[in-house]
């Protein structure tokens, strides 16, 4: 959706020597997929919290099955940033914002945005976009993606997220998908949203809603260059007259609001200004009062407020539909206050409600760490490695239960790829050493080799964009 209102920024910097670059393939853009998906993890907080991540991805499956066949496995991933956007970028991947989600008013809205960039994905317009500019390196591109999708944000530690901005500001030319592009994904992606069963007019009005945030500066953070794209109230007006072509039962579709009320109140406690998310959420006590427990809750405990958290956390476990979730997070605030076996047990209960969710695993990971069961622990966090690979807080956990079960070279891997996903290439290369003189079995030394192949990648990528 940043196509929407973004005049992309391509650093000079990184323009190379002409000819370097023909015919986007499927494999080059599913390797430049790949280095994005790093960037992206690395750059942003990827948020871990699986209810979270699966909500949304259930929204995109709908959208995939009434899709043609992808060229490429269709990703999305929600990253904490409070602007209300979404992009798709190289091969299939589609970055959402916790700010999109917290600003839509129904999952049909949030449909609505993810079918325009789902539509973006499809027609491959990021390769049709790199064809037009064949002036540029792979590494330029990834450059440019960054330079474009990444701007002036990432996470909040703002010296180095700013590295992208300040080189843009460098010296920059505009890059977009054309408006051909944008007029062919809201086109295609509004037949998505239709056959998908979504209210047809939520797309439109999304897009109204996401231009009138960006007005009023909503979300915070929304760069400057963020301004609004000049052919996108004609798109509007489009949309809205193929709304009214459509017979009156189809414009009538709406989905259930079950998977998005509970995702956007996940996401705004969690992600949202506490105190204003407590506001929102004393106000919603009469329309759903267990909701309304479970993000004043979550919202409590982010202020400290221990006592109230509990109380509408215990409140919110009464109801079954969030039983789980708000046991988890009781289970969390305990945790974090030291009572680890009460917070155990809670946590226990939530497994089994969710037997699934990573994020309990987590939990319960560090709730056996810290009652010095560190084999169980270490199990626990398995499916969590896998699924957030690029967490420094994952891998040190890892670490610390790897040297408490006597491994000491696997210890130092884990070390190593949470300063590597930190950049702090020194002390990465010091646990990496460290490994490297411990290791003793072949596994060992075959662990250290994938480790060895990760921090080149990494590091490359980052070379490339320096
Ligand atoms: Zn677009």
């Amino acid at each position: 959706m940043r196509s929407l209102f973004a005049a992309l920024l391509i650093p000079l910097l990184w323009v190379a020597p002409a000819g370097a670059w023909g015919r986007v393939t499927v494999s080059d853009e599913a390797e430049l997929a790949r280095k994005f998906q790093l960037l992206i993890e690395s750059r942003f907080a990827v948020v871990e919290d699986t209810v979270i991540q699966d909500a949304v991805q259930r929204i995109v499956d709908r959208l995939l099955s009434v899709m043609p066949p992808q060229p490429f496995p269709v990703q999305v991933r929600v990253v904490e940033h409070p602007s209300p956007n979404a992009f798709a970028s190289a091969g299939g991947q589609i970055t959402v914002f916790t700010g999109l989600i917290a600003h839509m008013e129904s999952e049909d809205e949030l449909a609505g945005v993810l079918a325009h960039e789902l539509a973006h994905v499809s027609e491959r317009h990021v390769a049709q976009a790199i064809e037009r500019s064949q002036y540029l390196s792979v590494g330029a591109l990834i450059g440019m993606l960054a330079g474009a999708f990444l701007g002036a944000s990432g996470k909040a530690q703002t010296g180095e997220a700013l590295m992208m901005g300040s080189a843009a500001g460098a010296g920059a030319l505009a890059f977009q998908y054309s408006r051909d592009n944008e007029h062919a994904a809201d086109q295609l992606g509004f037949a998505f949203l239709v056959d998908a069963g979504f209210e047809p007019a939520a797309m439109p009005r999304a897009f109204g809603r996401m231009r009138r945030l960006q007005w009023l500066g909503g979300g915070g953070g929304v760069p400057s260059y963020l301004s609004t794209h000049p052919a996108l109230e004609e798109r509007m007006v489009a949309l809205e007259e193929r709304v009214a072509r459509l017979p009156q039962h189809i414009q009538r579709h709406k989905a259930d609001s079950k998977n998005f009320t509970l995702l956007q109140t996940l996401v705004r406690a969690q992600f949202g200004q506490p105190e204003t998310a407590q506001a929102v959420f004393r106000a919603k006590e009469k329309a759903d009062s267990c909701l309304a427990a479970l993000g004043q809750g979550i919202a409590a405990a982010r202020l400290h407020q221990n006592a109230e958290a509990e109380a509408a956390l215990r409140s919110a476990m009464a109801c079954p539909g969030v039983r789980g979730i708000a046991a988890r997070e009781l289970g969390r605030l305990w945790l974090s206050l030291g009572q680890t076996a009460q917070a155990r047990r809670l946590l226990q209960e939530a497994q089994s409600a969710m037997p699934q969710d990573v994020s309990t695993q987590v939990l319960l990971s560090q709730a056996h760490a810290d009652e010095g069961n560190a084999a169980l622990a270490l199990e626990l966090l398995q499916p969590a490695l896998k699924r957030f690979p690029r967490s420094p807080q994952l891998w040190q956990l890892a670490s610390r239960l790897e040297a408490a079960l006597g491994r000491e070279s696997a210890a130092h891997i884990a070390s190593a790829r949470a300063f590597a996903v930190m950049r702090r290439w020194e002390k990465a290369a010091w646990h990496r050493d460290r490994a490297a003189s411990l290791a003793r079995t072949p596994a060992e030394r075959e662990a250290l080799s994938r480790l060895d192949a990760e921090l080149e990648d990494l590091h490359s990528l980052w070379r490339q964009l320096s």
